[in-house]
């Protein structure tokens, strides 16, 4: 028989309530009334407010919980994020950014591959679809149609599907209302109360916790979204943070929100990655207003310098706007789940802004609760499967936005010099390139089940980045040339005709946003 489980959810920002409209969404059943969810958040210590930036991955998980995406759009200030564009990573910036030959894109689509036709990217190394022509703009439109102020979909297309992949950026405290809003609405039970002290039983489990507000609360599962204290998965039951610092520098970050100069000024649907000498600068277009950031080290730059450097990109005329300053711990908790304790959000760990791995982790949580649910009571095998899948995937992360740093040809500052030392590489990373220099990367080296980011995320980053592989001529076969040839050529010819049938992307959100 099914036992009777209370799990009971600790913090209310993006990870607490993503958890809880999933968990409610995929266990509680109108039959099945033996699963109870609450979560309990504190009314004194804010959510971080961050995280405007996702992957493609969160649309499945809006589609799963059941908001649609007019809903979400409209309720959350959110715009279409087709990519991100990386400004000033490969090289020392001599000219203004806006030149097209410090730029390059990492598109969500993957490389066009029709049925039949061969894999393009040898024979983009190969030279066939041109000298000057960028891996990601020769094998995908997307980076074109963004560049045109497309979005990635029409508005008769069904809800989360178009023909680019895409995900969005959104005004994260807004997400967070509304996933709270949505998960009562599955039967969530909320408590609002601080957690001030945790009971553990012998056998090392947690036997309660206790909030001024609701005395002493008794669960079957903690799941600990407390953010970076880590009330329950840190501070009571001690799992060790592994830092990443030694691979990847970022420790602070100062953001800023910046009006557009006119209602209907252009909303670029990628994120724009600019770097600068300790760090790099996200800038964020939603519905009324840009979300900027500027991350960076502080061995590298002192704060003083960090906000110069943020106020120069952002313009003199906003000197009146306040920014905020946050303080990050990069790394994870290897042991993420700990007897009937399950960490997801911060309080599992934080690999920085870049490529918008935090809500993807969440999600990815969130699932596996839900799909490996110790239904019977077992949870100390659930616990060592997650706690695998989990810390192998937060390593193969910190691999990917490691090779944004370490393929740089920077040198004019010690944070690029530095990014580049061997020793700050980790060896599974090194291992990786050593391998690329000889041939391209291939779907082998990837476990899918372990990886956030596609083969294809690598190698438009890796090519990108202007990374060299010396392609065997194996690769390249005579009776594939003119297939490969027609499939540049048609990409180029159709990315012209989508450009007209797509829609002008603010006008794509103002759509949405007029649905009751
Ligand atoms: P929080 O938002 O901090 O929520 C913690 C919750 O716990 C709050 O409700 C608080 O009240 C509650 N709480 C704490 N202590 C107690 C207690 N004792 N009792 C009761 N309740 C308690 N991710 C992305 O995917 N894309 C991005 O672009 C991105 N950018 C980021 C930029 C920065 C600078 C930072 C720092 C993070 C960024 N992230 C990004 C990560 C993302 O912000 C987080 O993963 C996400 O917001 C989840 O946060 P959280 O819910 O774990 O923690």
């Amino acid at each position: 028989m099914q036992k009777s489980t209370h799990i009971l959810i600790v913090g209310g920002g993006t990870a607490g309530w993503l958890s809880a409209a999933f968990l409610a969404k995929t266990l509680l059943t109108s039959d099945n009334n033996s699963i109870k969810i609450s979560l309990i958040e504190s009314p004194e210590i804010g959510i971080i407010g961050v995280g405007e930036g996702s992957f493609p991955s969160i649309r499945g998980t809006l589609a799963a919980i059941g908001i649609s995406e007019a809903r979400f759009i409209r309720e959350c200030n959110a715009t279409f994020k087709q990519g991100i564009q990386f400004c000033d990573w490969v090289h020392t910036p001599t000219e203004p950014a806006s030149t097209t030959k410090n730029h390059y894109f990492h598109p969500f689509s993957q490389p066009s591959q029709r049925a039949g036709s061969p894999e393009l990217l040898p024979y983009w190394l190969h030279g066939l679809a041109g000298k000057d022509r960028a891996f990601a703009d020769a094998v995908t439109m997307q980076k074109y149609l963004a560049d045109c102020g497309r979005a990635p979909k029409r508005s008769s297309d069904k809800d989360f599907l178009g023909p680019m992949n895409y995900a969005y950026h959104f005004d994260a405290a807004r997400f967070a209302t509304l996933l709270a809003e949505h998960a009562r609405s599955l039967g969530v039970h909320h408590l609002l109360g601080n957690v001030d002290a945790v009971e553990l039983a012998e056998s090392g489990a947690i036997a309660s916790i206790h909030s001024k507000e609701h005395g002493k609360l008794n669960a079957d599962l903690y799941i600990d979204c407390t953010g970076f204290r880590a009330r329950l998965i840190g501070e009571a039951l001690g799992s060790s943070f592994h830092s990443v610092s030694d691979t990847l520098f970022v420790d602070r970050a100062l953001a800023i929100q910046v009006p557009y100069p006119q209602a209907d000024s252009p909303i670029p649907s990628y994120t724009i990655s600019t770097a600068q000498e300790a760090g790099w600068i996200w800038d964020i277009g939603l519905q009324q207003r840009r979300g900027i950031g500027y991350v960076y080290s502080s061995r590298h730059s002192d704060a003083a310098q960090a906000e110069q450097v943020l106020r120069r990109y952002v313009g003199r005329s906003m000197d009146h706007l306040q920014a905020r300053s946050l303080q990050l711990e990069l790394g994870y908790r290897p042991i993420q789940w700990i007897h009937n304790c399950v960490a997801i959000g911060l309080s599992g760990g934080f690999l920085e802004p870049l490529e918008s791995s935090g809500i993807g982790l969440i999600e990815t949580a969130a699932y596996l609760v839900s799909y490996l649910f110790p239904y019977n009571g077992e949870f100390a095998p659930v616990a060592k499967t997650f706690n695998h899948l989990m810390s192998q995937r937060y390593e193969r992360i910190v691999d990917f936005i490691k090779l944004h740093y370490c393929l740089s040809q920077r040198t004019d500052t010690a944070f690029w010099r530095d990014n580049t030392a061997a020793e700050s590489i980790p060896a599974s990373l090194r291992d990786k390139l050593n391998m690329w220099q000889g041939r391209p990367p291939s779907r082998l080296d990837f476990i899918t089940d372990l990886e956030m980011y596609p083969p294809s995320s690598w190698q438009y980053v890796l090519y990108g980045m202007e990374f060299a592989t010396q392609l065997p001529t194996n690769l390249i076969r005579k009776d594939e040339l003119a297939a490969a040839q027609e499939a540049f050529q048609n990409i180029a010819t159709m990315r012209e005709f989508a450009a007209k049938d797509l829609p002008d992307h603010r006008q794509l959100i103002d759509f949405y946003c007029a649905q009751a």
